[in-house]
């Protein structure tokens, strides 16, 4: 999925306008997967001042929880809009993914947005307690290696110490 912005400053009179449907689940992102589909518009006007490009995706991102490793899933909605001047398309400060022909990769635009917008280390919540240190689960799902209110195991030592007492 190309958008020719070349071609489009030298004939493009009307507002262009494309529904984006893309797979992007082959994709390897940081740390998480995108789900297919990914949905939106790509809209390119005309004005005075250039090519005004504006992108508007539907992701959705499952992932692992940094912490305790559970499933995540989370929804994203990107909205993005440029202003583009025709000497902006041989200059390498454009923050659009246009290749030497002037022409932008639709999917590739997406792909570095969904980058830009979702965080490497992804969380199931951000108050996670993550995994218990001592035997390894969820410390959500009440383990009873740490004691009531504490975060920090009982010592092992401790404890050998506590049945000799006893
Ligand atoms: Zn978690
Ligand atoms: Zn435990």
């Amino acid at each position: 999925m190309q958008f020719d912005l070349k071609k489009f400053f030298l004939t493009g009179r009307e507002p262009y306008r494309a529904e984006i449907n893309l797979d992007l689940s082959g994709y390897d992102f940081p740390g998480y997967q995108v789900q297919e589909p990914v949905v939106g518009t790509f809209v390119a006007e005309p004005t005075a001042e250039g090519v005004v490009v504006k992108l508007n995706v539907d992701a959705s991102v499952s992932a692992e929880c940094a912490r305790c490793l559970d499933s995540v899933h989370q929804a994203y909605s990107l909205q993005r809009e440029w202003l583009v001047r025709e000497s902006d398309l041989t200059s390498d400060m454009l923050e659009l993914p246009i290749d030497e022909a002037g022409k932008l990769p639709i999917d590739e635009l997406v792909c570095e947005e969904l980058v830009m917008e979702v965080p490497p280390v992804l969380l199931c919540s951000s108050d996670c307690q993550g995994l218990c240190p001592v035997c390894g689960k969820p410390k959500a799902a009440g383990c009873t290696c740490c004691e009531e209110g504490s975060t920090t195991p009982v010592d092992e030592r401790l404890a050998i110490l506590k049945q000799l007492l006893n």
